[in-house]
């Protein structure tokens, strides 16, 4: 069923970090009411994918779900999700809710997932999987889809996601430990980069052979990953992810 032909654009207000989505950034969007479609479709037709969005509210203050269809001349207004993110609490936009941050880091954002490891968050990575089977693998596995491609946050079955912001890793591991507030959650390195397994200690004795002589000779703690073996001791790439996290305000 169609619109009738006078009807009135409807009135899209933005706020500014999903107004930085729209090609050219704008916060104000006109769109022409000539098909029937719902609010989450015309938004992902601007390309912003419904996964960042927050809330959405008539012009009463009310706010909407995403099958919400707009009428001639509604004004609504679309926000971003509000930092710190609350996963265990239902809304209008997503009744499923999560009961902690667990994370799947699509291939392009990869070297983000190893540092989310890195601080101990629990966070499958894939590689070459096709965006169906990634979809699914994150609703599934109720993990938070990460990744830098809108079309795939923009699968239905994608409820918890994030159009990744930044491009350099370090920046991205910011992004996502404050829109989540994470900051007083992290457990670094407690989790094998390589595979996402918590990691054991053990003795110094137990590995010596493995280890070189210079590492054998300055460090005395060591961890090992169950699963894939592959042993972790304090170094300076432990100093470096302090010290970039410490920029941004982040301690561990
Ligand atoms: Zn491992």
């Amino acid at each position: 069923m169609s619109q009738p032909a006078t009807a009135m654009p409807l009135l899209l207000a933005f706020t500014p970090e999903l107004a930085d989505l729209l090609r050219p950034r704008r916060c104000l969007v006109r769109y022409p009411l000539d098909r029937r479609a719902s609010i989450k479709d015309i938004i992902e037709s601007l390309d912003i994918p419904h996964t960042e969005i927050g809330e959405i509210l008539d012009s009463n203050g009310r706010p909407l779900d995403f099958a919400y269809l707009p009428q001639s001349g509604d004004r609504l207004t679309v926000r971003g999700p509000q930092a710190p993110v609350r996963l265990s609490t239902p809304t209008l936009l997503r009744p499923t809710t999560l009961s902690e941050a667990r994370f799947l880091a699509d291939a392009n954002v990869a070297r983000l997932g190893r540092l989310l490891r890195l601080v101990g968050l629990d966070t499958a990575v894939v590689t070459d999987e096709a965006d169906e089977a990634i979809a699914e693998r994150a609703a599934a596995e109720k993990r938070i889809l990460l990744s830098r491609d809108r079309d795939l946050l923009k699968r239905r079955i994608v409820q918890h996601g994030r159009l990744v912001r930044a491009a350099e890793p370090y920046r991205q591991l910011v992004e996502i430990v404050t829109l989540y507030g994470l900051s007083s959650h992290l457990a670094p390195f407690s989790r094998c980069a390589a595979c996402n397994t918590l990691l054991e200690p053990v003795d110094k004795a137990t590995v010596l052979h493995r280890l070189e002589p210079l590492t054998s000779r300055y460090y005395h703690t060591f961890t090992r990953c169950p699963r894939c073996e592959r042993i972790y001791w304090p170094g300076s790439h432990r100093d470096r992810l302090r010290a970039r996290l410490a920029q941004a305000g982040i301690r561990i």
